[in-house]
């Protein structure tokens, strides 16, 4: 297997989360998008990737098999190119179909009426921007526990020896109403708090911690994860990853005041 960066530990594939932020970051130049092509230089060349997005919830597990899967445009608002925005990575199906075999406990089930949202593209487009290893995307059960979302991404845990790099896509804080329009406003301190306190509990492997977010204060939770699809790619993430893995974190930051762009390594 040809390898883009360094060479993967132990034959297992890192895992990453990264906070995607607004779609805008597909087509923007800053430190945020810096930092992932940075980041393409280290990682070694996956044989597929899988992603979880934090926009596409389900009822039940759903894992895409199409072979091309298209660019889906899930959002409003944005200029044209935004919206012809096309990241035409093949699928895999053949990996998929072995995902949606690792997760038969939970009757996931195979589809092809899905692609890659933006979830996944708008932070793809910047690490492998030629589009060139193929992606497939597991969704959200909108019906399982933190528990049980940290727990899914356990038991995908074993593709990583596989040539499969796992990546959640989301962001440990995201409050669109109290979102400022203008990228580089000030976070707000309940935002950095809690991203900080997440950042505590990553750096310590403290799972339980991460699962049970609701034992922290309940404002700070109210505000930095108003509704959940966004932290639950985080969950599988960390249910990816092992004991042996170095955590790091390659981008830091808070967008638009309410949005933490905190980027998770596992290699
Ligand atoms: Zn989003």
């Amino acid at each position: 297997m040809t390898q883009q960066g360094s060479s993967k530990k132990n034959g297992l594939m890192p895992v990453l989360f990264v906070g995607h932020g607004s779609p805008m970051n597909a087509l923007e130049d800053n430190a945020f998008t810096k930092s992932l092509q940075k980041l393409a230089a280290q990682l070694p060349r996956p044989k597929a990737i899988l992603s979880v997005s934090a926009h596409w919830e389900t009822n039940g597990t759903k894992v895409v098999v199409h072979s091309q899967p298209k660019t889906i445009h899930d959002f409003f608002g944005f200029p044209q190119e935004l919206n012809t925005f096309s990241y035409p990575a093949p699928g895999a199906p053949d990996i998929a179909r072995r995902a949606v075999k690792l997760l038969s406990k939970l009757k996931a089930i195979d589809t092809e009426d899905w692609g890659l949202d933006h979830g996944t593209w708008s932070v793809l487009c910047h690490i492998y921007p030629k589009a060139d290893v193929p992606v497939f995307q597991v969704s959200l059960d909108r019906e399982l526990t933190l528990a049980e979302h940290f727990v899914v991404g356990k038991m995908l845990s074993i593709l990583r020896e596989e040539g499969v790099m796992i990546l959640g896509s989301g962001n440990i804080v995201h409050n669109l109403d109290l979102y400022v329009q203008r990228a580089n406003a000030k976070p707000y301190e309940w935002a950095e708090d809690f991203d900080l306190k997440i950042k505590g509990l990553l750096v310590t492997k403290n799972s339980a911690g991460l699962i049970g977010i609701d034992k922290l204060a309940p404002d700070l939770v109210s505000y930095a994860v108003p509704t959940r699809e966004h932290y639950l790619p985080l969950l599988y993430v960390v249910g990816a990853s092992r004991e042996t893995d170095v955590v790091s974190f390659p981008f830091e930051g808070i967008q638009n005041s309410s949005i933490s762009m905190r980027t998770v390594l596992y290699s």
